[in-house]
């Protein structure tokens, strides 16, 4: 049966490319009613970071791609690394390099001279015991280099890329699988662990960036060596910003909580990326869950060509499921991004008032975060006036208007749509104004500007917290 993992360094927060690789992998699983197991490629200790880790398992929870099997910790494992690096010393697969950085470094130079690229030379591959010895009585210490055949053949059929081909000459030569240590076998790296660990975790699927394919080659090797039967391998595309470069840092967000903090939710945001590099068989469809895009899914319909990542089409997704949202819900989501805001939810602010205020603004709203600027006049006493706001109060008779409203409302302890209504036809009569002025009046009175969410409803939400009143009070 289909077993796929995830293996993310946890050297920064949970990045885009990884959670959309994560999201391959897990519709892979779910259609297959396969595995998906998360592995933390915790080796790199200077860089690696317990917050990044946090950060990485708690993405992956907020999208809701739950792992089956996991977390498992490569820093827990290293015994496992370490003995397979010596069944390949005790094999003659693998041997000791004493090469130094000041020797590499002169290879290279003279490797540049010749314009050749940079490979090591396999000088140490077969040391006699002497002349280990000899370098080791220097003083020397030694990496672990697994042996390339120059002129070995690795091919695999990819399955989104399908078949591919390389040359052992292309690996640069004989391999560093583990670092040097004063007692033995030191840190194994990263396409030896991934091997070791893909091994033992009886992955059928490696699906990864498109980014791995020189590692695939190396890795191929290595399985080969530990006489393990090789997975199907799925090389995925890269994503690519509006210029066509590679996502970075540069483009402001990336990691998945920077999209969360925008206001993303996380059923728009994994929606989003099923459609990055995937495209379902009816390619007009644009809104999945998890759950009906695996169904789906298939390498078949990956693309080769680089996914260019479009702010819009997310940005569209994402108000869907806002859209669609039941109202209790999205307050529940709201409710942090106003937190976040300073905004006080108290003062007749409380749970049925919050529902009610969604329920204005909901359809209005792109980015959850959206509800922040779009509800301000409702948190706070004053009212910042537009142009346009302030020039509708100015208008004729709008004064003595609003003192009508207000008299009226003085005589109205319970205002409820139908005595608003009441209110502004009275006014109507009254003062012999266009029910229009009367509405853009109240409307710039009690928000400060000419548009905004149904009046009525505004009205009565500020009249609960009682801010009407005293708006009104304000301008006339
Ligand atoms: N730790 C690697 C990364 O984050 C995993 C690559 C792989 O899937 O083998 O890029």
């Amino acid at each position: 049966s289909v077993r796929v993992r995830i293996a993310p360094s946890p050297t920064g927060n949970l990045h885009i490319g990884t959670a959309r690789t994560a999201v391959f992998n897990y519709l892979f699983a779910r259609h297959h009613d396969g595995k998906f197991i998360l592995r933390i490629e915790d080796t790199d200790l200077e860089r690696s970071r317990p917050e990044y880790t946090d950060n990485i398992l708690s993405g992956l929870r907020w999208l809701g791609l739950n792992w089956d099997e996991g977390p498992f910790f490569q820093s827990q494992r290293l015994h496992l690394y370490r003995e397979a690096v010596q069944k390949l010393l005790d094999q003659g697969l693998a041997y000791r390099c004493y090469t130094t950085f000041e020797e590499l470094d002169a290879l290279r130079e003279t490797q540049k001279a010749r314009n050749e690229a940079p490979r090591y030379d396999n000088r140490h591959r077969n040391l006699t015991p002497e002349q280990r010895a000899a370098f080791e009585a220097e003083g020397r210490s030694s990496v672990i280099r697994f042996k390339v055949e120059d002129k070995r053949q690795i091919v695999w059929n990819d399955l989104v890329r399908g078949q591919m081909s390389w040359c052992g000459s292309d690996l640069g030569g004989d391999m560093v699988i583990a670092r040097a240590s004063a007692d033995g076998i030191g840190q194994p790296l990263y396409n030896f662990v991934v091997v070791v660990d893909d091994i033992d975790m009886e992955i059928t699927h490696v699906i990864r960036g498109e980014d791995h394919i020189a590692n695939t080659a190396k890795q191929l090797l290595l399985y080969e060596a530990l006489r393990a039967k090789t997975p199907e391998f799925s090389h995925t595309p890269l994503i690519f910003n509006q210029e066509g470069r590679k996502l970075s840092k540069r483009d402001g967000v990336t990691s998945i909580s920077d999209f969360q903090k925008m206001g993303f939710t996380a059923e728009g945001l994994v929606n989003y990326m099923t459609l990055l590099g995937w495209s379902a068989p009816d390619s007009t469809q644009e809104i999945f869950t998890l759950e009906s895009a695996a169904k789906e899914f298939t390498f078949e319909r990956v693309n080769k060509a680089g996914a260019k990542f479009d702010w819009d089409k997310l940005d569209w997704i994402n108000s869907q499921y806002i859209h669609n949202m039941d109202v209790v819900h999205l307050t529940d989501l709201l409710i942090p991004f106003w937190q976040e805001a300073g905004y006080s939810l108290t003062y007749g602010r409380e749970r049925p008032w919050l529902e009610q205020l969604v329920s204005l603004i909901a359809a209005s709203l792109t980015r959850l975060v959206d509800a922040v600027p779009m509800t301000k006049i409702f948190f706070t006493e004053g009212v910042e006036f537009t142009e346009e706001g302030l020039s509708q109060l100015q208008q004729e008779g709008v004064k003595a208007t609003l003192k009508a409203i207000l008299t009226a409302l003085e005589n109205q302890p319970q205002l409820s749509p139908y005595t608003a209504q009441d209110i502004i036809k009275q006014v109507v009569k009254e003062q012999k104004v266009k029910k229009g002025l009367v509405m853009r009046a109240l409307r710039a009175a009690l928000t400060g500007d000419v548009h905004g969410p149904d009046l009525i409803q505004s009205w009565l939400l500020l009249n609960h917290i009682s801010l009407d009143k005293q708006r009104l009070n304000q301008v006339i």
